[in-house]
């Protein structure tokens, strides 16, 4: 029964999405594989590839550091933004800056993460088109080549690439992938992130009369590489298709965690990238209802990986091992629907059992309401009703 009404509410979603009256949740702004560079097979190889690296980080990184430096480009490492800040302290003081030329900050979550503005403001730094440093975000890196992508550049920021004396970019350890022949894959994913077509791109192998410094920065990444099962997060392309189908995200809209980081994936990041402490509750934003993966062009399994945090963020809560296995036996009992349609005090009694005093001590137990859903559900369909909907 519960099955009808799961068709039933899919074919009338998408009967509203062919005419076009789908509230936004239910509508991508176009068509989400937009080019034939992006069909199947080749979604899967490049799928294959950015979780190669993944797995491989320490090793793709090396041999991009050794590739990219061997142009006479220079790497820093930046485990944080003070990292970053210290480095580029020194490198304004060597060059005696003045000023600096930023592309369109507010687009650039790499910048907005570092809070690069207010860096440059307390140093003192004008910003300026005409600056003596330029800054770029690079959006993927490759190993191959030891070259760095570059997308949505202006033509003044382009120009002055090659003719600018010195260059900074910025890139996060995750943007990396083993071959530059992804380029094109990449910018014509993640060109739905900006709405308007196709990217501009330009993949930069360094240029001889220039300074290039780039940054690699890891702010709290590697939390998440512990993980088997969540590393594949740092994969995610930020294309932003999946937070214009999920349904929590649509209600609860733009950066709702007060931080740069938001939708389906920020859920599976966010407590490890800022601190459980905070971020725990992100992993309960979601309903599980796997629309996000529907679209996501890499197929990103990211219900499975947002259960897999929740089970990662209990196991670390302070519930000892012993609690652990006991609630293990109670999600059994728990699954069991026959049991669970049985009396509330046989229930409990199972609860009380099975968890110790202790942690009844730290945790409130949750009371069983008066009627199972059965009972209710059986209640109202009889009585020719139907179900009442939700909030009536
Ligand atoms: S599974 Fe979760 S994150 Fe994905 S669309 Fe549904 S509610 Fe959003
Ligand atoms: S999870 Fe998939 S759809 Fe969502 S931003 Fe990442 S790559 Fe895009």
């Amino acid at each position: 029964m519960e099955n009808e009404f799961y068709t039933a509410f899919l074919e009338s979603a998408e009967k509203a999405i062919a005419e076009g009256s789908a509230p936004r949740s239910f509508q991508l702004k176009n068509d989400p594989l937009p080019d034939s560079v992006c069909n199947g097979h080749t979604l899967d190889r490049f799928r294959s590839a950015l979780s190669k690296s993944i797995e491989n980080l320490d090793e793709e990184l090396s041999r991009f550091e050794k590739m990219f430096s061997s142009k006479h480009n220079a790497v820093f490492w930046a485990s944080d933004y003070n990292d970053v800040f210290e480095s580029l302290k020194k490198l304004l003081k060597l060059h005696k800056i003045k000023s600096v030329r930023l592309p369109n900050i507010n687009a650039s979550t790499v910048f907005r993460e570092l809070g690069i503005k207010y860096f440059l403001r307390d140093q003192k730094i004008e910003l300026s088109d005409e600056g003596d440093m330029q800054f770029f975000v690079a959006d993927m890196m490759f190993s191959d080549t030891g070259s760095l992508l570059l997308l949505n550049q202006t033509n003044k920021g382009l120009e002055r690439l090659t003719n600018n004396k010195i260059n900074v970019f910025f890139a996060t350890i995750d943007c990396i992938v083993g071959n530059s022949d992804w380029a094109e894959v990449f910018q014509q994913l993640t060109s739905y992130n900006t709405g308007c077509g196709s990217q501009d791109m330009l993949v930069f192998r360094g240029s001889a009369n220039c300074n290039n410094y780039l940054f690699i920065i890891d702010n709290q990444r590697t939390n998440l590489l512990q993980f088997k099962d969540l590393r594949q997060s740092l994969t995610c392309l930020n294309c932003g298709r999946c937070s214009d189908v999920c349904p929590v995200y649509q209600t609860i809209g733009d950066e709702p965690y007060n931080n740069v980081f938001a939708g389906p994936v920020a859920n599976i990041t966010l407590p490890y990238l800022e601190t459980v402490e905070s971020y725990r509750h992100v992993a309960y934003a979601c309903t599980l209802c796997g629309r996000c993966e529907e679209v996501c062009p890499i197929s990103l399994p990211v219900r499975d990986m947002i259960v897999d945090s929740r089970q990662v963020l209990l196991a670390n809560d302070g519930v000892d091992k012993n609690d652990r296995r006991r609630l293990a036996a109670i999600r059994k009992f728990s699954s069991n629907r026959k049991k669970m349609n049985g009396y509330n005090l046989l229930k409990r009694h199972v609860l009380l059992k099975y968890l110790s005093s202790d942690y009844r001590k730290s945790h409130h137990l949750i009371p069983f309401s008066k009627e199972t859903f059965n009972k209710s559900y059986k209640k109202f369909t009889e009585n020719g009703k139907g179900f009442p909907e939700a909030g009536v």
